[in-house]
């Protein structure tokens, strides 16, 4: 892609047209394909996912703007933006064109430079568009996530816990919440310092990506504590879950200069509808309590809410 100026999509019933725009925009290095009309222009759009389409105005069955606007219509080639080309030099037409959602217009015969300007300035947009879109997705993604273990944040955590819970109500399926506080973990950054605290939630947080299942959510919840989403999952699985979680960490051996250190997790759960949860935040205080038990029991235990 990187000798390449752009993709341009030429559609035309003329066959001269399209042969003419093509050579003129294969010598500044453009990746051209070609449709003779709407319908076929419709289905290449998709398909050869152009950066600019130059297209046709009249040509029979489906003219320009019916194609225009159908294009407009369809998520995967909304975005990509159209020229019309017309020999129609009358006003309303470029009107009509624009109204259709076309970028820009150009009238037959058309001055080679000017085709050529037209066309580069709507690659140019195109691109940075979808380089914004990029940013943009990566940005929402981020707004979600722990910077430190990039796991789930306490904001987002709670946003989609709500939504699962109204989900699986709905749907009257079963939904578990777990609640995970490493233990003593005071004493690891006061011994070995927060650079090792750090570490120690970055691996746990690795540690708990492997135990997941597909439609596991995980989130850190505070600073040592973590949570998890459960979607149709009851009392007994997630008993199991929270086990394993328990287990996984007490196996796991971290090493601080020489020094090979262990932590141990105590882990609270509630499950719907096993419990009388009205709210998605009722759901996790009684997997909090659940968790204060487990602490209250000497640590590195699980308890799920009876
Ligand atoms: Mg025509």
């Amino acid at each position: 892609m990187t000798d390449s100026s752009g993709r341009v999509l030429v559609v035309d019933d003329n066959e001269l047209i399209r042969r003419l725009a093509t050579a003129l925009l294969a010598k500044k290095n453009y990746e051209i394909a070609t449709a003779t009309n709407g319908m076929s222009a419709l289905s290449r759009a998709a398909g050869f996912d152009p950066d600019v389409i130059l297209l046709d105005v009249m040509m029979p069955e489906m003219d320009g703007f019916e194609c225009c606007r159908r294009l407009k219509a369809h998520a995967a080639t909304r975005d990509i933006p159209v020229v019309m080309v017309s020999s129609n030099t009358d006003a309303i037409d470029k009107i009509k064109g624009l109204e259709t959602g076309a970028a820009d217009y150009i009238v037959k015969p058309f001055d080679y430079g000017e085709l050529l300007a037209r066309v580069a300035t709507q690659v140019k947009m195109k691109r940075l568009l979808d380089e914004l879109e990029k940013k943009n997705e990566l940005l929402q993604e981020m707004v979600k996530k722990d910077s430190l273990t990039n796991l789930y944040n306490h904001r987002y955590f709670h946003e989609r816990l709500s939504d699962e819970f109204s989900l699986c109500r709905g749907r009257q399926e079963a939904l578990s919440c777990l609640v995970c506080d490493i233990d003593h973990f005071k004493n690891i950054n006061d011994t070995f310092g927060h650079q090792a605290g750090d570490t120690i939630l970055q691996s746990l947080a690795s540690v708990f990506r492997e135990l997941l299942r597909r439609d596991d959510v995980a989130g850190r919840y505070g600073g040592e504590e973590f949570a998890f989403i459960l979607p149709r999952t009851g009392t007994d699985e997630a008993a199991v879950q929270a086990e394993q979680i328990r287990c996984q960490v007490e196996k796991t051996h971290f090493n601080f200069s020489g020094t090979a250190v262990n932590v141990t997790v105590s882990v609270g759960g509630a499950c719907y509808p096993a419990v009388h949860a009205q709210t998605s935040s009722e759901l996790i205080r009684l997997a909090d309590n659940a968790l204060y038990a487990a602490k209250q029991r000497g640590r590195n235990t699980v308890v799920i809410a009876p």
